[in-house]
C-alpha cells in the first residue's frame, strides 16, 4: 500500500505498511483499484461527451465512490469490492455506448489506442487483491506528474463529497460531473505540468461550484443558518447521536423519532444542523455531544446509545469498545459489524426504525460538559449585520478577521490553533468552518460590539459562506483585490475536503495563506515552490510571530 492523503501520514512522507489512521493494506489497496476503475469509466464518458451524447448515468457512483474512499470514510472492504465490480460493469456498458456511438458517427469502429485503465475487467473479485498493487500512487515514477495528479484526484474527492450531498437533495450541475470525468481521466494522460496545472486550478474553480450548490441546496430545502446557542449537555431521555454531514439524514432521523421520548443530540460535522431553522423546530434535538471527531472513541463509549455515522469521520474502534453493537452507518460509510442503514427508496424516506428501537434499550447520555456554543453564522446572517461588522471595521473596533477553517486532528501540534486564537488580539475576529472549530469555540473569547470574536460558518463546505462574506466586504469597502481586504487565512487541514477548499480559495485569488499544522506530502517540492510563488503559501510558524504578521497583514 501506500497512501499520503491525508495530513497524519506516516512521517509526513506516506503510509506503507499501514495507516496511521489505521487503514489496513487491503483496503487501501482496494481504494486504489475503485479509483482506477473510475478512471476506466471516465475515460469512455470524456469520449462520448466528445462525441455530442453525453452519458448521465455514472455520476452520483462516481461521486459516491470517490467519497467512500475518503480518509475515515469507509473500512468495509467488502463494500470497496462490490464498489469495484459494479464499476466494472458500469465501465464495460459506457464503452459498448461509446463504441456504438463512434460507429455511428464515424462510420467504422473505434481503433485508436486506450489507457489500461479503460481496457482491464475481471469477472472473478479474487484477482482484485493482485491487481490493485500495480495500480496505486507509485505507479506514477515522476514525483513531481505523481504529485499533480493526486493533487488533482484528492481535490475531487472533496468535490464529489459536496456534489453527492447536493445531490441527495435533488441539486445537480453537470459541469461538475463533467469535470470530474475530465479530471480522472487526465490522470491516464501524458500531460505537460502547465496542462496538469491548469487542471487543479479548474478543480479549484469546479469546487466553488460545488460548495455553491451544496449551499443553495441546503438553504432551500432547511433555510438559512442564524445565530444559535447550541446546548452541550445533555437531558434525562435515551439518545442518538448523530455524526457526519448529510443533512438530509438528520432531517428524516429527527422527524422518526418525533414523540417517542428518544432525543437527538449531533456529533462533530453535524453541529451545524442545531443551526438550521427547519431542525431547530424540533424539541427533541437537544444539542451537540462532545467535540471534533477524534475523540471520539471516548465520546461514544459515554453517550450510552445508538450512534449513527452519516459520512467520514468514523474512526476504527478499539478492542475494548462496548459500541460497535450500537453503531450504525448509512451512506458511503462503511464498517464491518455495524449496522448499515440501505439508502432511500425513489420518493420514500430511510428507515431509521432500528436504530430508534436500540435507544429505547438504552441509557441516557453521560454528562460531558454544561453550557453552550454559538454558531450560525453563515452568509446570510453575516450580511445581516453586515452594517454593524462594516462600523466596527470602519471605527477601528475589529482590526483584523482571520480564517481558521479546516479541520482538526489528533496530532499535539494543533494547540497551536488554540493559541493562536487565545492569543490574537481582542480586536480580531476569527472566521471558521469545519471542525477546526472545536479548538477554540468553547474559549471564552468574547465579543465585539455584540460580534462574537468566533463566527462559526458551519461544517466544512460552509467555508464558501466566508468567500461569500469577504466579497461582500470588498465590495463594501469599494476594494478591487480580495487580498486589500483585513483578512488573513490560517487553514488547519486534515482530510481531502479541506483540500478541496484551499483550491477554492487559489481559484479565488486569495494569496499568502498558512497551512498546517504541516504541508501536504503529496506535495512535490517543485509544485509547494510553484504554490508559493503564484499563491504566497506558507507553513504555519511559532504562535506569537504568526499572530503578529497575520496583524501585519502579513
Ligand atoms: S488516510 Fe492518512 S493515515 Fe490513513 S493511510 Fe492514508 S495517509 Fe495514512
Ligand atoms: S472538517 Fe474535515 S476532518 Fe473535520 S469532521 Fe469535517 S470532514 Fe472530518
Amino acid at each position: 500500500m501506500f497512501c499520503y492523503q491525508c495530513q497524519e501520514t506516516a512521517k509526513n512522507t506516506g503510509c506503507a505498511i499501514k495507516g496511521v489512521c489505521g487503514k489496513p493494506e487491503e483496503t487501501s489497496n482496494l481504494q486504489d483499484l475503485l479509483i482506477f476503475t473510475l478512471k476506466g469509466i471516465s475515460i469512455y464518458g470524456e469520449k462520448l461527451k466528445k462525441l455530442g451524447s453525453a452519458d448521465r448515468t455514472n455520476d452520483d457512483f462516481i461521486n459516491q465512490s470517490l467519497f467512500a474512499t475518503i480518509t475515515n470514510g469507509n473500512w468495509d472492504n467488502a463494500r470497496f469490492t462490490a464498489m469495484i465490480q459494479e464499476a466494472l460493469s458500469r465501465m464495460n456498458r459506457i464503452k459498448s455506448k461509446f463504441l456504438a456511438a463512434y460507429k455511428e458517427k464515424n462510420g467504422h469502429d473505434f481503433d485508436g489506442s486506450l489507457p489500461g485503465a479503460a481496457t482491464w475487467t475481471a469477472d472473478d473479485p479474487t484477482v482484485f487483491a493482485e491487481k490493485a498493487k500495480c495500480v496505486g500512487v507509485l505507479t506514477t515514477k515522476n514525483e513531481d506528474v505523481r504529485s499533480l495528479r493526486e493533487l488533482l484526484i484528492i481535490g475531487l474527492k472533496g468535490i464529489a463529497a459536496y456534489t453527492d450531498h447536493a445531490a441527495i437533495l435533488g441539486f445537480q450541475k453537470d459541469e461538475i460531473n463533467d469535470f470530474i470525468m475530465e479530471a480522472l481521466a487526465s490522470t491516464t494522460k501524458d500531460l505537460s505540468v502547465d496542462e496538469m496545472t491548469a487542471l487543479v486550478m479548474k478543480a479549484g474553480e469546479t469546487a466553488v461550484a460545488a460548495m455553491a450548490l451544496l449551499d443553495e441546496a441546503n438553504t432551500t430545502s432547511y433555510g438559512n443558518p442564524g445565530i444559535t446557542e447550541v446546548n452541550i449537555g445533555v437531558g434525562k431521555n435515551p439518545g442518538i447521536l448523530i455524526s457526519g454531514h448529510d443533512l438530509k439524514d438528520i432531517e428524516e432521523l429527527l422527524k422518526q423519532t418525533e414523540d417517542t421520548g428518544i432525543d437527538i443530540y449531533t456529533h462533530g460535522e453535524m453541529l451545524p444542523a442545531n443551526y438550521y431553522p427547519a431542525f431547530k423546530k424540533y424539541d427533541h434535538l437537544i444539542g451537540n455531544y462532545g467535540g471534533s471527531w477524534w475523540h471520539q472513541n471516548k465520546e461514544f463509549e459515554s453517550f450510552n446509545g445508538p450512534v449513527l455515522l452519516t459520512t467520514n469521520c468514523l474512526v476504527p474502534l478499539k478492542k475494548n469498545n462496548t459500541y460497535l453493537d450500537r453503531l450504525f452507518t448509512t451512506g458511503v460509510v462503511g464498517y464491518e459489524g455495524a449496522v448499515h442503514i440501505p439508502d432511500r427508496p425513489a420518493d420514500g424516506s430511510k428507515d431509521f426504525s432500528a436504530l430508534i428501537e436500540r435507544a429505547r434499550t438504552c441509557l441516557p447520555p453521560t454528562e460531558l460538559e454544561i453550557g453552550i456554543i454559538t454558531g450560525g453564522f453563515a452568509h446570510n446572517q453575516v450580511l445581516a449585520l453586515a452594517d454593524k461588522v462594516v462600523e466596527a471595521v470602519k471605527s477601528g473596533a475589529i482590526k483584523r478577521f482571520v480564517v481558521m477553517a479546516g479541520c482538526d486532528g489528533r496530532q499535539k501540534s494543533r494547540s497551536y490553533y488554540t493559541d493562536v486564537a487565545n492569543n490574537l488580539p481582542k480586536d480580531s475576529v476569527i472566521l471558521t468552518a469545519g471542525c477546526a472549530k472545536y479548538r477554540y469555540n468553547k474559549l471564552a473569547l468574547g465579543d465585539i460590539a455584540g460580534i462574537p470574536r468566533v463566527l462559526d460558518a458551519g461544517q466544512c463546505n460552509d467555508s464558501y459562506s466566508l468567500v461569500l462574506i469577504a466579497m461582500k466586504l470588498k465590495e463594501v469597502f469599494g476594494l478591487k483585490d480580495i487580498n486589500d481586504l483585513p483578512i488573513s487565512y490560517n487553514i488547519a487541514w486534515y482530510e481531502q475536503k479541506a483540500v478541496t477548499v484551499l483550491l477554492a480559495l487559489l481559484f479565488l485569488g486569495v494569496k499568502g495563506i498558512r497551512l498546517g499544522p504541516t504541508l501536504p506530502a503529496f506535495l512535490s517540492p517543485t509544485v509547494v515552490n510553484m504554490l508559493v510563488e503564484k499563491f504566497d503559501i506558507k507553513p504555519i510558524g511559532m504562535v506569537e510571530e504568526d499572530i503578529a504578521s497575520m496583524m501585519a497583514g502579513k
